[in-house]
Formats: structure tokens, C-alpha cells, sequence
């Protein structure tokens, strides 16, 4: 009988990706967003000195412990990160010290003099566009300035079942831009009233190639990683395969309870409240009440940081997908 016993992620050993949600308020209400992310409860941290200050202490303790030497930093939420009023000051201080990339996932509905005064040390971007809100005449005016400027954008267009044509109708739009920035359309699985059983065989057909526009044949010599060909290497007992995407949800072999998992040491979220947990927010560290915007927060890694290795999966099924492409095996 065929077994998955191995999952080996094709991001490269030096790499650590850092998932960072500053901010849970937003200015849209969908109504798939994901429940716990916009709480208007932390707003967001204020003290971005304090902020930059113990990034750089948990950045050491990845480069000289675990060999990081490249970060990944995806500035997202939900909540909205462009909200946050000291997200230019902070991208500006973390790249002083460490090798790190920025990428901003925003629903890019800021006008664009914000984009022009606030993104000049932002590497790439996720324009998000979500149907219900969207200006969409001034999301593809930002997205035409972001592509005009020379930097990495992609549009993400959230296709909600139950609103198609307005999906549809965003969509139009963005073919219409000035410029061929790439554009992906998604299905908003995982969210209050939506699964994959929400498609209908047309809808699901529409979604099978993901990819509605690229811009040309060197754009995807050039960024290939970001299309993520292959995420990770699936070793079986009697097969190995590169695998993408949703694979492994798919194939329903996204169960790794008991399992050796070193998401801890390869892909990290943190959260609205400055917790720092594995990506998919599973405890990591020893102590569990670790927040990135404490005052006292160098105190309490350092006592922390002693047990940082591999953990036990203790979840009954893994439903992100980037996180089932982490590096695991069964023991
Ligand atoms: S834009 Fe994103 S964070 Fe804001 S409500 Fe919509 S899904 Fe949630
Ligand atoms: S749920 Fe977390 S710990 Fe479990 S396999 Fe997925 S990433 Fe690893």
C-alpha cells in the first residue's frame, strides 16, 4: 500500500517566511473574511521602535541558531496593513540589519499618494481584490503605478460563489488596465458559509487554471518562485513526487497528527497581538504568552527560545496550504 511518509518544502534551508498581521481593523466588512481577523481589539502595535527592536532579536536567534540568513516578511492580515500608520517606518528599519524581503498583501483601496509616499521599501505585492468594497477604478490605478514603477505586483481576485458576475465584473476591469500585471482568480474556501461545495461545474472549471492573465514569457522566467511550480517534495514508501498547491488536500492526505512537523523553524505568523506562533498557530516556543510587543519581551525569548526545534503535530488535519507544505515526517 502506497504512504506518505515524508514532506520535504522546496524553500531553500536559509530562508525563514514570517507571516506578520500588524493590524485587525479594516476598513471593508466581507463577508468571507476569516473569523479572528478583524477584532478591533489590538488596533495595532504603537510603538514601532519597540517593534522593530525584537524583530531583530527574534531574526538573530533564526540567522546565528537555525543558519537564516533570508526573510521573508509577508505583511498581512486580515485586517488591513496599510492601516497601520508606521508600516513605511518599520520596512525601512528591518532591512537595516538582516537580509529581509517585503512582501504586502492589501486590499488596495488606499488612494495612490499613499501608495506613492508609503511603498518605497516594500519588495512585492498582493493586490487583493474583494468584490463587495473595491474601488476597483482606483485598485487598477495603484496596481498600473505599482507595475509602471518596476515592482513585483500580482492581483488576487477572490471569487465568492454566491457573487460571481461582480467577480466577474472586477475581473473585466482589470483586463482593461494599462499595463499586463499578472492577475490569479481564487475560490474563498475555509470562510463562514463558503466551501469548495459552494461551486457550481462551471465556477469550478473557471477556477481550475487559477492564472487569468501573465504578462509575458521572461515575467515568468523571472518569477518563478513566486509561481511555486513545486512547494515541496512528497516522499512516499514506494514514490517520490514534487507536488504544488493544493495536492495534498486534494488527495486528502493532510493528516499529520503525531508527525514531525519543523514549521517552527520554516514558516512563522505573527499575530494581531504580537504572538509569535508556527504558521498555521501552533505554540512553538516554551513559553506560550510570547508577544513580540512587549516591553519585557527579550526577557521572556530568551528563556523561550531554548526549546525551539521541530514540534509534534497535535492537529487531527493540516488546511492550509502553505503549511502542509512545510518540511515533516512520520515518526
Ligand atoms: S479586506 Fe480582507 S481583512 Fe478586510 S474584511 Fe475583507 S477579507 Fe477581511
Ligand atoms: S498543522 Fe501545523 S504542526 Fe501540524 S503538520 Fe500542519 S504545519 Fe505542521
Amino acid at each position: 500500500m502506497t504512504e506518505l511518509t515524508q514532506i520535504v518544502s522546496t524553500t531553500p534551508k536559509n530562508t525563514l517566511d514570517i507571516r506578520f498581521w500588524p493590524t485587525d481593523i479594516c476598513n471593508f466588512n466581507c463577508e468571507y473574511c476569516f473569523p479572528g481577523s478583524v477584532l478591533n481589539i489590538n488596533k495595532f502595535p504603537k510603538d514601532v521602535k519597540l517593534v522593530v527592536n525584537n524583530f531583530r532579536i527574534l531574526l538573530d536567534e533564526y540567522q546565528f541558531s537555525h543558519g537564516k540568513t533570508f526573510f521573508r516578511i509577508n505583511i498581512a492580515g486580515g485586517g488591513e496593513p496599510t492601516l497601520w500608520p508606521h508600516l513605511d517606518y518599520f520596512c525601512k528599519e528591518i532591512k537595516k540589519e538582516h537580509n529581509v524581503q517585503i512582501k504586502l498583501t492589501t486590499n488596495g483601496s488606499r488612494k495612490l499618494e499613499w501608495f506613492k509616499e508609503n511603498t518605497e521599501n516594500i519588495d512585492k505585492f498582493t493586490m487583493s481584490c474583494h468584490y463587495k468594497e473595491v474601488p476597483i477604478d482606483r485598485f487598477v490605478e495603484n496596481c498600473d503605478y505599482l507595475w509602471e514603477r518596476g515592482s513585483h505586483i500580482g492581483a488576487l481576485m477572490l471569487m465568492d460563489a454566491a457573487h460571481w458576475q461582480e467577480c466577474l465584473a472586477c475581473l473585466e476591469k482589470m483586463y482593461k488596465s494599462k499595463y499586463s500585471w499578472p492577475i490569479q482568480a481564487k475560490e474563498v474556501v475555509d470562510a463562514p458559509g463558503l466551501d469548495i461545495n459552494s461551486y457550481n461545474v462551471k465556477q469550478l472549471n473557471f477556477l481550475k487554471q487559477p492564472l487569468k492573465r501573465i504578462p509575458d514569457g521572461e515575467w515568468i522566467l523571472e518569477n518563478l518562485d513566486d509561481l511555486q511550480i513545486y512547494e515541496s517534495i512528497a516522499f512516499y514508501n514506494n514514490d517520490i513526487k514534487p507536488v504544488t498547491s493544493n495536492y495534498y488536500i486534494s488527495n486528502r492526505e493532510n493528516y499529520f497528527k503525531g508527525w514531525r512537523c519543523s514549521v517552527s523553524l520554516e514558516n512563522l505568523v505573527i499575530a494581531h497581538d504580537g504572538k509569535i506562533t508556527g504558521s498555521c498557530q501552533e505554540e512553538i516556543f516554551k513559553d506560550a504568552n510570547l508577544s513580540l510587543f512587549d516591553d519585557n519581551f527579550e526577557d521572556k525569548f530568551n528563556r523561550s527560545k531554548l526549546d525551539l526545534q521541530p514540534i509534534i503535530c497535535p492537529r487531527n488535519c493540516c488546511s492550509c496550504q502553505p503549511d502542509t507544505h512545510v518540511s515533516k515526517e512520520k515518526i
